[in-house]
């Protein structure tokens, strides 16, 4: 293993045989293959983020590998460490995140309000984390499947830097980065419209608009729309139905939905920062905690959720963490226990 200035926490060059033989591989996309391998020296499991060759010869790696030097350097909690490189395998090394991605979660198990407002609190964090650096650090490919979840089912926000705006780079070309990795939905208007300027935090914060609504509905935006489709409603104003938030529903629901709308709006202009939208989410998520598991909806019923054991909890009151979450198969019968 290189350590280029053999600083402590610099980026590393990790030789494949750095790692144990046995790579799980946990995703296969069009670009890229993530395994999870166990570093021989840290005894540690990281991940493996493995880049197609093909693209790899238009210079495509190179350009991650230097933005990935960079962000190497970034420490905060709700955004994923990156260790270093392994140009043998035409990979970036990550910090390993055993809950997988948040897609994949919101598609398994249905979340318990306060856990999805914690969620969109923690999300707003990484990404205020990464809009307050000088410049603004952009995203540019923020979404569910990069928002990833620790063995507490923290989030850490991932594979920024992967995508960026390239100076003198067309329109056209942005475009289809961002619907090569099938990304439409996270795309703002103003990306399609004849608007020559580059991308600002604007773009991310729409993005992150969808992603609340993800969470909230835990639904896939403009489910079975071709591209064109997609394209045509969100220029014509139109965003994924708020109505499908599913009830009963928390009196805070009514501001998280404010904020997110205000989030995708049509004009970028009154897009919030994210230093005002973690202020507000932090305060909605304060109060769910507070309200717990226990809560009465708007028609008087109690909704409790029911004891699992051999969970683990992962804040004072016990409340957080998984406990905040069940199975789908097992919300069906969760929702039988609902009681006047
Ligand atoms: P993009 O390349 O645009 O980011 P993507 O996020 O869909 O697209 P990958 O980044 O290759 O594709 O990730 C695919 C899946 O691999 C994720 O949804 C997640 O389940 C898993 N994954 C990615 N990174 C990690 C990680 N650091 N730890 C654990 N699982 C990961
Ligand atoms: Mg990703």
């Amino acid at each position: 293993m290189d350590c280029p200035d053999g600083s402590p926490g610099h980026f590393r060059n990790f030789k494949k045989d750095d790692f144990e033989a046995d790579w799980i591989k946990v995703a296969e996309c069009r670009f890229s293959q993530v395994y999870q391998v166990k570093l021989k020296l840290w005894r540690e499991k990281c991940a493996l983020k493995s880049f197609d060759g093909a693209l790899c010869a238009n210079n495509f790696y190179r350009r991650i590998i230097d933005e990935a030097h960079k962000i190497a350097k970034l420490k905060f909690k709700y955004i994923m460490s990156i260790y270093g490189q392994c140009s043998e395998a035409t990979a970036v090394v990550m910090e390993y995140m055993s809950n997988g991605s948040l897609n994949n979660l919101l598609a398994s198990h249905t979340l318990m309000w306060p856990k999805k407002f914690q969620m969109i609190h923690e999300a707003s964090m990484g990404m205020n984390f990464l809009h307050s650096m000088k410049p603004p650090l952009l995203h540019l490919n923020l979404k569910t499947s990069n928002i990833l979840l620790d063995d507490h089912l923290h989030v850490k926000i991932s594979d920024f830097g992967l995508i960026c705006w390239e100076e003198g780079m067309s329109k056209m070309l942005f475009m289809e980065r961002l619907t090569a990795r099938g990304n439409i939905s996270y795309v703002p208007p103003e990306t399609f419209t004849q608007c020559l300027d580059p991308p600002g935090t604007t773009f991310d914060v729409y993005s992150f608009g969808i992603v609340m609504w993800e969470i909230l509905t835990q639904q896939k935006p403009h489910a079975g729309c071709s591209v064109t489709t997609v394209l045509l409603q969100v220029s014509q104003g139109k965003r994924p139905h708020v109505e499908m938030i599913p009830e009963p529903k928390p009196p805070e629901c009514d501001p998280m939905v404010s904020i997110m709308k205000q989030c995708w709006d049509q004009d970028y202009r009154k897009r919030p920062q994210f230093s005002d939208t973690v202020r507000k989410t932090e305060a909605l998520s304060e109060i769910m905690k507070i309200a717990g598991p226990i809560q009465n909806d708007k028609n008087g019923y109690k909704i409790s959720l029911p004891e699992m054991p051999g969970f683990p909890s992962d804040n004072q009151n016990g409340q957080g963490g998984i406990l905040s979450l069940l199975s789908k198969k097992d919300f069906g019968s969760f929702r039988q226990s609902v009681k006047k």
